[in-house]
């Protein structure tokens, strides 16, 4: 079968042209009206699945039952011999100009996950809260047992800032946004806040899930199998904190952190990451502390945990091959009643997508291969709708998914930005090659050339995690983010409004319908190319440098450097071999595109096509399964939900990702054995992979 009804040149063209900047703003405006936060925002995924059937899908709402945390009561307060020095409102400002931050519904600021409690103690200082900060503190001989952390935001996922305070004995943490970390566009360098002007608001606080996301995402009472009715509870316990957490503006940090002046050595003591605090002009010394036994922070945390339901939609559009299928995919919900960067510039645009898809449709088109699009609820949480779907629906996604798409923040400035499996990266630097620029300096240029290239590997933070690290399903994450000299994005606040979108994010919402041009057309690759347009050679080339970052830990390992070169040895041979299979097979797989490609008459096509189906089957088949070679049953040592043995979040990171996962950690740990077994592991996987394409 080769798709039917329109062209593919011309289903481009339809996918250019539709999308429309006023009405990404109409569904951007509608997203972000009211609170839509994971498990109450029924009506938006009914009036999402309304507008995706009138565009042409065929869609329904898919409900989980989920266990998570609603806040009811909060305090935090700077105590001095016992008296209050200060208590923080724990308010964002509300603006006039911006109607959405003071709407009476307004969700107070709260960690989703976080642990109810009452805390009274002495404070440290801990930086952004990385392993290696508190290991900074440890060495410094900082007493942080007992004590409650004041932690930055930035650099790693804040629920592991949570894990390892709780993990050394601190008994709270408090999350503060440094305006160190805001790029130029800061009040300190003359820029004017938010609504005036385009840096922070001071009020502005950053909500946000501390889920221990590097344990396992998704519902933590239901890690690994899906959240129906009537599943099977497991104990929480090491997947979310067990101490209680909030999150804080910098305006209302300012008095803890002068408090702790004169307290314990200095930042400028420690290394330079301790030297980017940008509160000093508000008359911050950055000490450490700890506070003494007068000064103390009382923490105050009540949260109300309840199981819920939740609802994904998931619409379709059946292609000929019913077991090749694309799925896209976006979160609904949000923090906040705004959302309008984070997630809904992706929904507005995943909405231009559906409904230029849908235009094709009406012109007679169906597509090769299955397209399944989904507005995730629950990501904010910990990637909740999207995960309890893949778990639910694992033996059909392993058999018949050959990539997942995933766009979250679509659009909150002009830097465009990627991450993707290897065999994915040259269909991205096709697409942004064919989407004009919204910026041109020169006339005609496109995304690729106002792009500096990079493509990251697939870390976590979003909802392509389980679909890569669970499934082994190849992923792209797409996106236009704010870069250093761009407005300062406040990013889980109530001013990741609509206001400040039409304002400063994307006014014109050109960046909202270039996105979608780019998620439109690599889907089209992606259905529509006979032969699916993946370059195994570049995985090939992927495992070859991640090994040579592998290399350079060995030094500084427990673990004897004889036996580790002499194990790296066999794998370096065996991801040469998979090297040079992997050339081959996608030079079998580029000659038999270039053959469909040379059928000038949608007949010759048909007739070519039909001559060469068992050869573009088997390719495509084999493509479509590479990625799930890499699996490894059991997972990862210390977290077994993850089963991908290239990829992963760092285990101390959560949002970056770390590459050959297990046999990092084993180098880490000084454990030779471990080393040994990942070595092993990871080479039968490369055989696999070999074997698969070789046969
Ligand atoms: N994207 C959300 C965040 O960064 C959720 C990530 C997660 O829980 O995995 O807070
Ligand atoms: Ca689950
Ligand atoms: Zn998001
Ligand atoms: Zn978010």
């Amino acid at each position: 079968p080769a798709s039917e009804g329109i062209s593919y040149d011309k289903l481009k063209h339809i996918l250019h042209s539709t999308p429309d900047a006023s009405k990404a703003r109409e569904w951007s405006e509608y997203y972000t009206a009211g609170p839509h936060l994971t498990g109450k925002n029924l009506s938006q995924a009914e009036w999402t699945r309304d507008r995706w059937e009138e565009w042409g899908l065929k869609s329904e709402i898919v409900s989980y039952d989920v266990y998570l945390n609603y806040p009811l009561d909060h305090r935090l307060a700077l105590l001095e011999d016992g008296k209050v020095r200060f208590e923080a409102t724990l308010e964002e400002d509300v603006l006039p100009e911006d109607p959405t931050s003071g709407l009476e519904d307004r969700v107070p600021v709260f960690h989703g996950y976080s642990a109810s409690g009452d805390v009274t103690a002495p404070y440290v200082y801990c930086n952004y809260g990385t392993y290696e900060d508190f290991e900074e503190l440890q060495k410094a001989n900082i007493s942080l047992e007992g004590k409650i952390a004041l932690i930055k935001y930035g650099g790693i996922f804040r629920g592991l800032k949570v894990k390892r305070a709780s993990d050394l004995g601190m008994i709270g943490a408090v999350i503060y946004t440094d305006p160190g970390d805001d790029g130029e566009m800061t009040e300190e360098n003359g820029y004017k806040p938010y609504p005036e002007g385009p840096a922070r608001n001071p009020s502005s606080v950053q909500r946000g899930s501390v889920e221990y996301l590097s344990v396992a995402p998704g519902d933590p009472t239901t890690v690994g199998y899906p959240s129906l009715p009537g599943a099977p509870r497991q104990s929480v316990d090491g997947k979310i904190p067990d101490i209680p957490s909030i999150p804080v503006s910098y305006a209302e940090a300012l008095p803890f952190l002068k408090a702790l002046n004169g307290h314990g050595p200095n930042a400028s003591a420690f290394p330079s990451s301790w030297h980017s605090g940008g509160l000093a002009y508000k008359g911050v010394d950055y000490n450490i502390g700890p506070s003494p036994d007068s000064l103390t922070i009382n923490l105050m945390n009540e949260q109300e945990y309840v199981i819920t339901p939740l609802w994904n939609v998931i619409g379709v559009i059946n292609g000929s091959i019913a077991d090749e299928v694309i799925v896209i995919g976006n979160h609904r919900d949000a923090w906040i009643a705004g959302g309008a960067g984070d997630p809904n510039s992706g929904s507005a645009a995943l909405n231009e997508v559906i409904r230029s898809f849908g235009i094709a449709l009406t012109a007679g088109w169906k597509p090769l291969r299955t397209i399944v699009f989904a507005s995730w609820d629950g990501e904010e949480y910990g990637l909740l709708g999207s995960t309890e779907w893949v778990e639910d629906h694992l033996p059909w996604l392993s058999e018949a998914t050959v990539a997942y798409i995933n766009v979250d923040v679509g659009a909150t400035g002009q830097h465009f930005k990627s991450a993707a499996a290897p065999v994915l990266n040259q269909a991205i630097y096709d697409i942004a090659a064919q989407v004009p620029s919204p910026n041109q300096t020169v006339r005609g240029q496109t995304v690729n050339d106002t792009w500096d290239g990079h493509i990251s590997t697939m870390g976590s933070g979003s909802d392509f995690t389980a679909f890569q690290d669970f499934a082994g399903i190849s992923c792209i994450d797409v996106g236009f983010n704010g870069g250093p000299n761009d407005a300062v994005y406040h990013y889980h606040s109530n001013y990741d409004s609509f206001h400040w979108m039409d304002t400063y994010g994307d006014p014109g919402f050109e960046y909202h319908i270039t996105i979608a041009k780019i998620i439109s057309l690599l889907i089209a690759k992606l259905v529509e190319e006979p032969v699916i347009q993946f370059h195994a050679s570049d995985y090939a080339t992927g495992l070859e440098k991640y090994l040579d970052s592998v290399k350079a830990l060995v030094n500084d390992s427990a673990v004897d450097e004889t036996m580790t070169k002499q194990l790296f040895k066999s794998l370096d041979t065996a991801i040469a071999s998979f090297q040079a299979v992997s050339a081959i097979f996608d030079n079998k797989a580029d000659d038999l595109s270039r053959l469909l490609a040379s059928a000038d008459t949608p007949g010759a096509l048909q007739q070519s096509y039909d001559d060469t189906y068992p050869s573009v089957q088997k390719i495509n088949t084999k493509y479509k399964l590479l990625e799930r070679q890499f699996l490894y049953a059991d997972g990862l040592d210390s977290r077994s939900w993850f089963k991908h043995v290239v990829f992963a979040p760092g285990l101390w990171t959560g949002y970056a990702g770390a590459t050959f996962p297990g046999l990092v950690e084993a180098l880490e740990d000084g454990n030779a054995t471990a080393v040994e077994k990942w070595v092993d592991i990871i080479e039968q996987r490369v055989d696999g992979a070999i074997g698969l394409l070789a046969n």
